[in-house]
C-alpha cells in the first residue's frame, strides 16, 4: 500500500532545482531519488548525485523494466529506478524526483496522484548567466541546454506549482511549504476521514 507522496520537480537547467531538492530533503521523511545516467560525472560529483552507467548498463536496465521513466536529455540518458521510489513511498516517505519534462510527463500518465512543481530562475537573463557559469561545458553544450530550457519552459502549464529560485533559502522554504500544504489535501487524509465513518457505523 502506497503511503508517501510523489513529487516531481522540473525546470530548465540553471533553475537550481538539484540544489533546492538536495536541501529540501534534509527534512526527516523526504527522500530524493538518485537517477541513473549515462552522462559522465562532473568534477565533484559522486554516488550521491547519480548512478553513473555505461550505455550498455543503462540499456540492460531498460530491458529488465527497472525504470519508472527514462528519457534522453541533452544527449545523454537519464532514468528513475522503480525500486527505491516504491520502497520509500511504502515506508510513508515523500519521494522527490528531480527530472526533466519528458520524464515528468511519463510519470504524470502512470501516477495520477503525483504533485508537479516547476522551478524557474527570476529571469531569462539570470538563466543564461547561470548556464554560462557552468565552466565544465562547451559552447555547443551551452547552446543545446539553452534551446532545451526554452522548450521545457513551454511545458510549465502541465505543472501544479511554481517556485522561483531567486534566493536559494527562500526557494527551499517554498518547496517545504508546498509539501506541508499537501498534508492538508483530502486525498492524503482518507484514512482519518474513513475512521469517523467506520466508528459511526459501529455505534
Ligand atoms: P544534469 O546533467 O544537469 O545533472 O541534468 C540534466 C537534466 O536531466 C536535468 O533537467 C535533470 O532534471 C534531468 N534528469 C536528471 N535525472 C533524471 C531522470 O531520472 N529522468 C529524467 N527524465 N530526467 C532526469
Amino acid at each position: 500500500m502506497i503511503k508517501g507522496k510523489l513529487l516531481v520537480v522540473s525546470g530548465p537547467s540553471g533553475a537550481g532545482k538539484s540544489t533546492i531538492c538536495k536541501r529540501a530533503v534534509n527534512n526527516k521523511n523526504n527522500y530524493l531519488s538518485i537517477s541513473a545516467t549515462t552522462r559522465k560525472p562532473r568534477d565533484g560529483e559522486g554516488c550521491d548525485d547519480y548512478i553513473f552507467l555505461s550505455e550498455n548498463e543503462f540499456n540492460e536496465k531498460i530491458k529488465n523494466n527497472e525504470f519508472l521513466e527514462y528519457a534522453r536529455v541533452h544527449g545523454n540518458y537519464y532514468g528513475t529506478l522503480k525500486k527505491p521510489v516504491f520502497d520509500n513511498l511504502e515506508k510513508g516517505n515523500n519521494v522527490i524526483l528531480e527530472i526533466d519534462v519528458q520524464g515528468s510527463m511519463q510519470i504524470k500518465k502512470i501516477y495520477h496522484d503525483c504533485e508537479m512543481i516547476f522551478v524557474l530562475p527570476p529571469s531569462l537573463e539570470v538563466l543564461i548567466s547561470r548556464l554560462k557559469g557552468r565552466k565544465s561545458e562547451t559552447e555547443e553544450q551551452f547552446q543545446l541546454r539553452l534551446k532545451n530550457s526554452v522548450k521545457e519552459i513551454k511545458t510549465a502549464h502541465e505543472y501544479d506549482y511554481l517556485v522561483i529560485n531567486d534566493n536559494i533559502d527562500d526557494a527551499v522554504e517554498e518547496i517545504n511549504e508546498i509539501i506541508k500544504l499537501l498534508d492538508k489535501k483530502i486525498k492524503y487524509n482518507m484514512d482519518f476521514i474513513d475512521k469517523f465513518i467506520l466508528e459511526e457505523e459501529s455505534l
